[in-house]
């Protein structure tokens, strides 16, 4: 039987985010437009945190109000608080994603919190998401290393994986936030969790910082991951490696998977197109491969060569 993978599309969001020049709103509709027709059935579109301090995603709600989807694709929002997921219920979100940062240092730079307090958050939060209707899962940052703390120790990513099911999340994911995972590691961490919580659904987040974002990619996959975020283009920096590639490309990703044999149900043509569109638009290449060297097989021409 032929395996599949559910892919996250984060372009929009986790992509766009440290862009500097202020994305359009009508672009941005566009790009989730485009997405969309692809074939992605889950598309983080939008963040809901302060538009001071992400001013890129301070159109929030205009670009989902904007946004069109298929029958039974969702878009969802991040958010990082309460007034976050008030923000998202006002906008008609049906799903939002939380994050919960491995390391102490790091979360309070990032969530102004530890990761106990953020923890205890996103109990509370989960619990009003999920009576409001709403799907909520949640991300635990630096999973895989830290900026400030180096090494996390597994069992510490382990507990707060623990501590998060708790709060019955459609699924935790693991985020390799500053791109120095690599495949052991994460077969390590992630096989470590399903036996811990056989019952909860398993993502995971990979950047190509130090070109390890696929191989990664594939090591998840080995150990029981359902679904994988990837981002058109590979767009989206790491903020602690500026000037690095940031995510790993969607197009580049499903060419590995659909020739590997694991459907992913997208389409890499509409893909390239859109990684190609996507470089007009920003006005500067992206950092992924397959829209540069073309697909392979090629598709087949009307004109045999002979
Ligand atoms: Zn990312």
């Amino acid at each position: 039987m032929r395996r599949s993978i559910e892919i996250l599309e984060v372009g929009p969001r986790d992509g766009l985010q440290l862009e500097s020049v202020f994305v359009p709103t009508e672009t941005k509709i566009e790009l989730i437009r485009r997405l969309d027709s692809a074939g992605l059935k889950r598309i983080e579109a939008v963040s809901f945190v302060s538009p001071g301090k992400v001013p890129q995603m301070a159109d929030a709600e205009a670009v989902l109000a904007g946004s069109t989807r298929r029958e039974g694709a969702a878009l969802t929002g991040l958010i990082l608080n309460r007034r976050g997921l008030d923000r998202a219920i006002a906008a008609g979100c049906r799903e939002v994603g939380m994050v919960v940062v491995a390391s102490d240092s790091f979360s309070r730079r990032n969530q102004g919190m530890g990761t106990e307090d953020s923890i205890d958050a996103w109990l509370e939060i989960a619990r009003a998401a999920q009576h409001a209707g709403l799907r909520a899962q949640v991300t635990i940052a630096a999973a895989f290393g830290c900026p400030f703390e180096g090494e996390v120790p597994v069992p510490r990513v382990l507990s707060i994986a623990a501590r998060l099911a708790a709060g019955r999340p459609t699924e935790i994911c693991f985020a390799d936030t500053i791109g120095v995972a690599v495949p052991t590691q994460v077969g390590t961490l992630i096989t470590a969790t399903r036996r811990l919580l056989p019952k909860v659904a398993l993502r995971a987040h990979f950047h190509n910082t130090r070109n390890t974002g696929y191989a990664n990619a594939h090591a998840a996959i080995d150990a029981g991951v359902q679904t994988l975020d990837a981002s058109i283009g590979g767009i989206g920096g790491c903020p602690f490696a500026p000037g690095a590639t940031g995510n790993i490309a969607t197009e580049d990703l499903v060419y590995q998977l659909e020739r590997g044999g694991i459907s992913t149900g997208l389409s890499i043509p509409s893909l390239i197109d859109t990684a190609t569109w996507l470089e007009r638009v920003l006005g500067r290449p992206v950092p992924g491969l397959l829209a540069k060297a073309g697909t392979f097989p090629r598709p087949t021409t009307a004109s045999p060569v002979a």
